[in-house]
């Protein structure tokens, strides 16, 4: 087995050439191509010399995507690209231009284990979890196809984050580091559906990144409905470790909440979902529910949406209501899929 060579730290690349006899400064400018530029073969590393790529090629692979399908949206030029991996595996990942730059939503598995009743990506059932080179090609394959520079990383497209815990937190160092993209941890956002043990081991990272927490429901009886992964870790003492993370980190959590008609989104609801998160910092993000075939719920009406979100604003909550990009690609929360037929 050869080494992935584009998960590894920069410290740890030094000593791997070192250990191979080649000097530091070779080790940095193959850092740097690989996770400034990322470039996916070391044929394009031009300052390096023939001998030494057959060496390298001989000790390392870059694992990576390559862009399989690329749409674009025509009513807000969100874009959605279809990436290929190195076994033939598909993910997706979602490009969004904002005021401040583009966003990318980046998946972190091929597939799901949760299982959620709302969301396309377990349907297909769980295939693995992707390596930290191949979190990070994801944004460089939309930078260098577009030509831009990605500003802001949400980690919210296909998978669990704390089911591929390690992996992540390699991928969150890498896209943080100076001489790599330099993404800044207040420009990343991190979305579990609520896995207590993660919660428990991001809070000792001391990171500053944004953490999320998908509720979409105030109590175990709905959420259970919803969401598998509620039958183990309940809401209240899901939001108990929550704000033990808020205390611990100051950091504010924002709280996703879909909402589908009849089922989330009674005036009842939103009361006991203000009560629930009451003296905590925290601010709850409203989703418009997206449509998924093969699960049968409906968003909630423009005017439900409304309602829950004036009882939200009476109790004093921070709330806002997520502005749904790419609706007409598949391209919105939920929406991505790993199985595709064949054009
Ligand atoms: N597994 C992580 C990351 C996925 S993020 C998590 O659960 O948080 C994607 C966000 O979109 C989550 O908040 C998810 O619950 C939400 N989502 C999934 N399906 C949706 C749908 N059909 N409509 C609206 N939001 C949905």
């Amino acid at each position: 087995m050869k080494r992935d060579i584009k998960s590894m730290t920069q410290a740890e690349l030094s000593s791997a050439f070192s250990e191979l006899g080649l000097p530091a400064f070779r080790a940095k400018q193959v850092w740097q191509w690989l996770q400034e530029k990322g470039v996916m073969s070391f044929d394009l590393m031009t300052n390096i010399s023939k001998d030494l790529r057959e060496k390298l090629k001989n000790e390392f692979d870059i694992f990576g995507c390559e862009v399989e399908k690329k749409s674009v949206s025509a009513l807000d030029s969100t874009v959605k690209y279809l990436f290929r991996l190195i076994d033939g595996e598909f993910i997706e990942s979602v490009l969004m231009k904002y005021k401040y730059g583009y966003s990318l939503c980046v998946s972190t598995q091929v597939g799901c284990r949760m299982n959620c009743a709302f969301c396309a990506t377990g349907v297909g059932g769980f295939v693995r979890n992707l390596t930290p080179a191949e979190i990070l090609s994801q944004i460089h394959a939309a930078q260098n196809d577009m030509n831009i520079r990605v500003s802001h990383i949400v980690l919210m497209g296909m998978g669990e984050p704390m089911d591929n815990y390690d992996n992540v937190i390699r991928f969150l160092k890498l896209v943080n580091a100076d001489d790599g993209l330099n993404i800044g941890m207040r420009n990343i956002s991190l979305s579990t559906c609520g896995i207590i043990p993660g919660i428990k081991k991001l809070q000792q990272e001391d990171l500053q990144l944004t953490l999320s927490v998908s509720l979409h429901a105030p109590n175990d009886e709905i959420r259970s409905r919803l969401m598998p992964v509620n039958k183990k870790y309940g809401v209240d003492e899901l939001l108990a470790a929550c704000r033990e993370y808020t205390n611990a980190t100051s950091r504010r959590i924002s709280y996703e909440y879909a909402m589908f008609g009849g089922v989330n989104d009674s005036d009842e609801c939103a009361r006991e979902l203000a009560n629930k998160l009451k003296g905590t910092l925290s601010h709850i993000n409203l989703i418009p529910a997206n449509d998924v075939t093969e699960s049968g719920l409906k968003s909630s009406t423009p005017e439900r949406i409304k309602k829950f979100t004036e009882i939200l604003e009476k109790s004093g909550r921070n709330v806002t209501v997520r502005r749904s990009l790419g609706g007409d690609i598949d391209a919105s929360c939920g929406q991505l899929r790993s199985k595709h037929k064949k054009a």
